[in-house]
């Protein structure tokens, strides 16, 4: 079984998010999208708690075939490290073959993850583009990772921060988010500064 791990806080999830998802769903059998675990103590302002997370996420991919939110790293304390959940999947599937797929930026730092090669000998990586002109950057950077590709797909460039920012200034945010996602932001009042209504 070939099964994709697409991790992130998600915060919220957003058409960019969507535009890898959907890019590298045929390389895959299933994906779990996995939303992290982070403790609230340790995070800036507007985190949207991990149920929230997860619920935009269910409603943003129920339309991806082969997709699951996957509540695995939600459910666990602490923060959420990548090397310790593959160790979980491979305990628990462990004829699966497994593959991050991730943004440029998180293939250009992937050094910086605790334990990159022990995430290396339970996964390889996929990765696309998040910028214009990042394509190349990232061909030359895969080089260092065994079996890592880089898809080809027009980078849509867009990140939870500017969903967040929009959010808070009371901007419509259609065209960032899937319609029920921005009804969802609406409905539960996530991403306004603290005393606004
Ligand atoms: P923030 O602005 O809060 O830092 P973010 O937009 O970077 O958030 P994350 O949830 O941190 O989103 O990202 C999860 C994964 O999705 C990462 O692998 C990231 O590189 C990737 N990603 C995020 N935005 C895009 C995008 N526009 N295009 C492709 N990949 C993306």
């Amino acid at each position: 079984m070939e099964t994709g791990i697409y991790g992130g806080t998600f915060n919220p999830v957003h058409c960019g998010h969507l535009h890898l998802l959907k890019a590298a769903a045929p390389y895959f059998d299933r994906i779990l999208v996995m939303p992290d675990h982070i403790p609230p103590h340790k995070e800036a302002e507007m985190l949207a708690s991990g149920d929230d997370r997860a619920e935009m996420l269910r409603l943003a991919v129920s339309d991806i075939p082969g997709t699951e939110v996957c509540p695995l790293e939600l459910e666990q304390q602490g923060r959420s490290y990548t090397y310790l959940t593959l160790r979980a999947l491979k305990a628990r599937c462990p004829s699966d073959h497994f593959t991050l797929i991730i943004g440029g930026d998180m293939l250009l730092s992937f050094k910086e993850w605790r334990n990159w090669q022990e995430i290396l000998e339970n996964a390889s990586l996929l990765a696309a583009a998040r910028d214009d002109g990042e394509y190349a950057r990232l061909l030359q950077a895969a080089k260092d990772f065994p079996g890592a590709r880089v898809l080809k797909v027009p980078p849509l460039p867009m990140s939870s921060t500017d969903i967040r920012a929009a959010a808070a200034a009371g901007k419509p945010l259609s065209g960032m988010v899937p319609p029920a996602v921005e009804r969802y932001i609406h409905a539960h009042r996530l991403y306004r500064p603290s005393g606004k209504e």
